[in-house]
């Protein structure tokens, strides 16, 4: 895979261009889990944005395990996500699941996520990389990392250069005390193999919010090239994800708490 130096991926955003990349500032991609309504989502698309987030993350097609859990609002959902990029200037980051949603989501979506569970969607991989827009490839919760790079090559051997590797979690044999194991050895092995940048998810990593800014730090320290991070305005009554999602406070003082370790925000 690797032929030499790291890449950087360049991804326009209504405000601005933001590099993915060894030589540039951590990126920060920040919101909630799914995109619940209006004012929730360009709230807290305010409020990341203020510390330094350039791209607003929020699920409208969402991959729950129960299928009588909340699915995600769908197309409105992407209406209101055109509506928080246009109020603030942000990337967007949503998922596509689904090949029939593509268009419609690739017409809102700065940077496409394809979520664990489809990391070897090969049909999604494939029409994925025949678009022109960057791609965020989640791991698979079970996939080995050569499973990983091989989806990636399915994007990238279709015609789209622009993929961005992102460690969320594996499955290991504790549950208990966190959902997922965050694979922070990933960030130096994947260095050695492949040139895509790389982003970590502690919050679905760890599933914990009290746990998810330990865990940012220690992605930062590894040297991780940007870090996406589930943020709620009210975690307690978020329709996914509450457990793991930081308020915007607690998401202010993670940032701040990085700077003092980090000159790269
Ligand atoms: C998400 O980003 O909200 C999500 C569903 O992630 P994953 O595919 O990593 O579970
Ligand atoms: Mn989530």
């Amino acid at each position: 895979f690797h032929n030499g130096e790291p890449s950087e991926i360049f991804v326009s955003t209504p405000n601005e261009i933001v590099a993915f990349g060894q030589n540039h500032p951590i990126v920060q991609i920040a919101g909630p889990c799914s995109v619940e309504n209006e004012e929730m989502i360009i709230y807290t698309a305010l409020q990341v944005k203020a510390v330094g987030a350039k791209f607003l993350r929020g699920g409208a097609y969402k991959p729950r395990t129960s299928p009588y859990a909340f699915q995600g609002h769908g197309e409105s959902a992407l209406g209101l996500l055109a509506i928080a990029r246009q109020v603030t200037g942000l990337g967007i980051v949503t998922e596509v699941m689904d090949t029939a949603d593509l268009e419609k989501v690739a017409s809102v979506a700065d940077i496409i996520q394809i979520g664990a569970r489809n990391m070897q969607n090969f049909s999604l991989l494939k029409r994925v990389g025949a678009i022109n827009k960057p791609v965020l490839l989640k791991r698979g919760m079970s996939a080995t990392i050569e499973e990983w790079l091989m989806a990636a090559e399915y994007i990238l051997t279709a015609g789209n250069p622009n993929v961005i590797l992102c460690e969320r979690g594996i499955r290991t044999f504790d549950q208990q005390y966190t959902r997922n194991t965050l694979d922070l050895s990933a960030i130096p092995v994947l260095r050695s193999l492949t040139h895509l940048p790389i982003v970590i998810d502690p919050s679905h990593g760890t599933g914990r919010a009290e746990y998810v800014p330990a865990m940012a730090m220690a992605a930062i320290a590894a040297g991780a090239d940007s870090l996406m991070i589930e943020v709620h305005p009210d975690p307690a009554k978020a329709l996914s994800d509450g457990p793991q999602s930081l308020t915007p406070e607690q998401y202010g003082d993670l940032i701040q708490d990085m700077i003092g370790i980090s000159k790269i925000f």
